[in-house]
């Protein structure tokens, strides 16, 4: 009997020291609960250990200094129940200070109640027992452990009242129980005593029982608190998201709510299946370098694409003891991607088909005016009837009112679609200021307009930059200057500014006298297709897109373009661009000595070269004519042939200098024909220069063609003097037997 008591009272001693071992390694200093549980278990389990050698003594005074020893525990129980209870009643102010106090009242009494003649100890049925002598001390100890029940009790009934929750309330019935256990088996060995009767280790089992009704207090308190270990599980089973947890061998053990939705199973059967049975996946899924493995595959169940990411989930020693999978259903978006794919690659189609059609309708449309200009030209340079001359000089300048027109038009595409791209090259400042005033001031001429260039003659003369773009910026503008200005002028004054690194900022500003633009419409001057000032300017023709080509090409080129204007007196439009310094060599001046106004121009061949052989590569036989006539003074020997395979033919048969090649023939295109010369062993024109003529003036074309190994470009409808130009620079000296002379 002695032996099983104590066994029993033993083991509640490991069990309560145990419990306050497993508070401890989850940290004591996380909340103060956590350090009253553990004391509260260290105090039960002393009470238990010294109160159970009690029993097993045989002598009186050991007995006696095992029950002193126990003791400890006894008061230690009290106070940090008492703290549980105020812990968890929240009881503040002199009532907790009043209650805690009290219970601190059992340290001072300890010595007391554990002083010699307190108690008598003797031999019973179940082992060495005692009971307490009538004394002060021994009324003290059972009133103190009256008056700490019904504190407890007060406390419990204080949370009782205030809670509002069924968990609280639930809380506090617990431990009221446990007070009323601890209690009742105090009275066996408290009270008992008193009334004579041997004491029965009553309140060591009692307090362990209570002990652990506490703990279980403990942990239904700590489950309904928001902390690190719960909330993995709340937000475990309230995710949406598939989530599936698999053990070291790769089986799946727990599931959350969210997967049994997405499989539209239950839990058990979800875990009865492995990865790869319920994805299509392969079985090493689960083997991967580092921590993560994210992977799309199908699932089986439902046929849902879905996003498995796999994270490896290790012990302290870095050992792995699971994975979790978290499942992430992409379906809509995998389908919402590859319609967003499909109308991308539809998009593109349409805009290869535009890219196309541009290139097509510029092909189209500068063949025809290829021949219109090219004829006229060669009535200009003929006909000796001046009424004839005056027509044929308005059928050349609506002409190119009809080319700048379809200019603007294709850019503007180009620009549109991105594909316009800023080539820099070298260039000289001076010749391109020369060529636009030569331009400009003829219009601005036959408007009886003044016209001038101010131009500083230190500016830094050759320059890195796109050429072309600059002058085409600088051409709409002073065109439009001309255009809108019907008395008075227009100057184009140019500063510059040098930065660091050879650096040029270029400002131009085209100030002119014409119309101005009023106040609210300026703000809409550079929108596609809009023309402002509708009344003033009906009559002058215009399609609106110049400026906004003008805004789009400074902004590719990191300029600026501003205006200021004041309508119906004028206006000043400023672009501003930065250039690089390539030779600082300075520009000088601009004037060369001017023609008397109304004389008109004889056409005289730049050069002579009747030893050159030229082979002429066109479909069109018109075009075949045109580039015939137009070269006709230069008395160059010029063979026309109609196709790729009659040039190649041709090539020989006979040694040429130089071959103009349309790029865009039937069966054999330009570049095509271009490739059959490089590389046929028979060519008697190897060293010839090969210029593609092309009615595909689209920008960038030029690169493009000189990519494919074409030695010049030039541009259909083509301008007699650039062809001239062009070919000189392919002819050489000893050939040239004489230098143009104008007239
Ligand atoms: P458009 O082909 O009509 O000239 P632009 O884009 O070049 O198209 O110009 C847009 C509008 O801006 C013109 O229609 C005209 O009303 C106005 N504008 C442009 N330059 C001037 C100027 N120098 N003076 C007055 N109005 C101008």
């Amino acid at each position: 009997m002695v032996e099983l008591l104590f066994l029993c009272i033993y083991g509640f001693a490991v069990i309560t020291f145990c419990i306050a071992f497993s508070i401890a390694q989850k940290g004591l200093r996380k909340s103060r609960i956590d350090l009253l549980c553990f004391l509260l278990a260290i105090s039960s389990g002393w009470w238990s250990l010294f109160f159970g050698l009690v029993l097993k003594q045989t002598d009186q005074n050991v007995a006696f200094w095992m029950r002193r020893i126990g003791m400890i525990g006894v008061f230690a129980f009290v106070i940090c129940s008492t703290y549980m209870m105020v812990y968890w009643s929240d009881i503040r102010g002199r009532m907790r200070r009043y209650v805690t106090g009290f219970a601190w009242l059992g340290a001072p009494l300890y010595p007391f109640t554990v002083l010699k003649g307190n108690t008598t100890f003797e031999m019973t049925t179940y082992g060495m027992s005692y009971r307490m002598n009538s004394g002060i001390w021994s009324t003290a100890y059972t009133v103190y452990y009256i008056v700490a029940a019904l504190n407890m009790l007060m406390l419990v009934i204080h949370l009782l009242r205030r809670s509002i929750r069924r968990r609280e309330k639930v809380m506090a019935y617990n431990l009221i129980t446990c007070i009323a256990i601890v209690v009742l088996g105090s009275i066996l060995d408290t009270v008992m005593p008193l009334v004579g009767l041997a004491a029965f280790p009553g309140s060591t089992i009692g307090q362990f029982i209570g002990m652990m009704a506490l703990y279980q207090t403990y942990l239904f308190y700590k489950k309904s608190q928001m902390n690190i270990e719960n909330m993995s599980q709340f937000v475990y089973y309230s995710v949406d998201e598939p989530v599936f947890l698999f053990d070291e061998a790769e089986r799946l053990c727990i599931v959350n709510n969210g997967a049994t939705v997405f499989l539209e199973m239950s839990a058990e059967e979800c875990c009865k299946m492995r990865l790869n049975e319920i994805f299509e996946l392969n079985r090493d899924v689960f083997r991967f370098q580092g921590g993560k493995n994210r992977v799309e595959a199908c699932c089986i169940q439902n046929h849902n694409i879905c996003s498995v990411s796999i994270d490896k989930i290790y012990d302290d020693y870095q050992d792995i003891i699971g994975y979790i999978v978290i499942v992430h259903d992409i379906t809509e978006r995998v389908h919402m991607m590859e319609k967003l794919d499909q109308e991308r690659q539809r998009a593109d189609k349409a805009n290869e088909a535009k890219g196309v059609f541009l290139a097509n309708m510029s092909h189209e449309i500068r063949t025809p005016i290829n021949a219109v200009m090219g004829m006229n030209e060669m009535i200009i340079r003929e006909c000796e009837d001046n009424e004839i001359l005056e027509y044929a000089q308005n059928i050349r300048d609506a002409s190119k009112t009809l080319l700048a027109l379809i200019n603007d038009i294709l850019d503007f595409s180009k620009i549109e679609s991105g594909m316009m791209e800023v080539v820099e090259e070298a260039y000289s400042l001076k010749a391109m200021l020369k060529a636009l005033e030569k331009e400009c001031s003829m219009r601005a001429e036959a408007k009886g307009l003044a016209f001038k260039f101010v131009v500083p003659e230190d500016t830094p003369n050759v320059l890195l930059g796109d050429e072309v773009r600059v002058r085409q910026v600088l051409l709409n503008i002073l065109t439009n200057a001309i255009k809108y200005t019907l008395k008075g002028g227009v100057t184009m004054t140019l500063s510059y500014e040098k930065r660091e690194n050879k650096r040029l900022w270029l400002t131009f500003a085209v100030t002119d006298t014409g119309i101005g633009i009023k106040e609210e419409n300026i703000g809409r001057l550079f929108d596609k297709f809009d023309r402002v000032n509708e009344e003033e300017i009906h009559a002058i023709e215009g399609s609106g897109l110049g400026l906004s080509i003008v805004d789009r090409l400074m902004k590719l080129m990191h300029g600026t373009v501003k205006v200021e204007s004041e309508f119906g007196k004028g206006s000043t439009f400023t672009v501003a661009l930065e250039q690089k310094i390539i030779e600082d060599q300075p520009i000088g001046s601009l004037q060369e000595e001017k023609k008397t106004p109304g004389e008109r121009v004889r056409y005289m061949p730049q050069f002579i070269a009747p030893d050159i052989k030229v082979l002429v590569v066109d479909d069109n036989k018109v075009n075949l004519t045109v580039v015939k006539g137009l070269l006709r003074k230069t008395q160059m020997q010029i063979t026309c042939v109609l196709s790729g395979r009659e040039c190649l033919e041709a090539v020989r048969r006979e040694a040429y200098h130089i071959i103009l090649l349309d790029y865009m023939m039937p069966e054999m295109d330009g570049a095509e024909t271009l490739e059959q010369l490089k590389t046929m062993p028979d060519n008697r024109s190897k060293d010839a220069a090969v210029i593609v003529l092309t009615a595909n003036a689209m920008a960038g074309m030029k690169e493009l063609y000189l990519e494919q190994g074409f030695d010049a470009y030039i541009s259909k409808p083509i301008d007699g003097t650039a062809l001239e130009q062009l070919l000189m620079e392919y002819i050489p000296q000893e050939y040239l037997t004489k230098k143009a002379v104008r007239s």
